[in-house]
């Protein structure tokens, strides 16, 4: 177990992951896109990759699907400020096209790396591409909105909370009431989880 702060652990890591060129989105992207929020964080967010605000402006989510995910989290009474948001890949993918599988596994010791540092209590993921990462064959349509237990290797056992991306549930009505819905239920999750121990 490390000395430093989790603050201090992830803004180390977060250095060294500027600096990532492992795989051919970096040079093709402005920055990286790390992450943001609160090291202590209970609840983690992961989306896909950043997009073109992300990617210039170094924040994930700030975009189209970051309006929504505002909005959610004003209506479900969160702080950007008390969770944290991060994506599978943290680089902008060009013309944000699909991430290669290729650089979901190149990016995969970063995001394994902020997990095991903050530790949450519950990890959220935001449509298909971080819920497959967790679990390969789940259907976002099966799973969204239900707890399951994972066991992450290096990492540990963890709820994972699939829900539908922003970005789907901004251009299909149905994908957005179903995520508004599940959205909602994330305070109850939370305080389930956390009186199971
Ligand atoms: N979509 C994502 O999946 N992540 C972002 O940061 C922005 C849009």
């Amino acid at each position: 177990m490390s000395q430093l702060s989790k603050q201090a652990q992830l803004d180390a890591l977060t250095k060294k992951m500027s600096a990532c060129s492992e795989c051919i989105l970096r040079a093709q992207c402005s920055r990286v896109v790390p992450g943001e929020g609160n090291a202590e964080a209970e609840i983690m967010f992961i989306g896909e990759a950043p997009g073109k605000k992300e990617d210039e402006t170094g924040k994930p989510f700030v975009g189209s699907s970051g309006r929504i995910l505002n909005k959610m989290f004003a209506d479900i009474n969160i702080q950007r400020e008390d969770i944290y948001l991060t994506n599978i890949c943290k680089c902008r993918p060009p013309e944000n096209r699909d991430p290669l599988p290729e650089e979901i596994i190149a990016c995969w010791p970063w995001l394994e790396k902020q997990i095991k540092i903050i530790n949450p209590k519950i990890i959220i993921t935001l449509g298909k591409y971080a819920l497959n990462y967790f679990l390969s064959t789940a259907k976002i349509s099966e799973v969204h909105g239900k707890i399951i237990n994972i066991d992450i290797k290096k990492v540990g056992e963890i709820k994972l909370f699939p829900l539908h991306h922003p970005a789907a549930a901004r251009i299909n009505k149905k994908t957005r009431a179903l995520f508004e819905k599940d959205f909602k239920k994330i305070s109850k999750v939370l305080k389930k989880i956390k009186s199971e121990g």
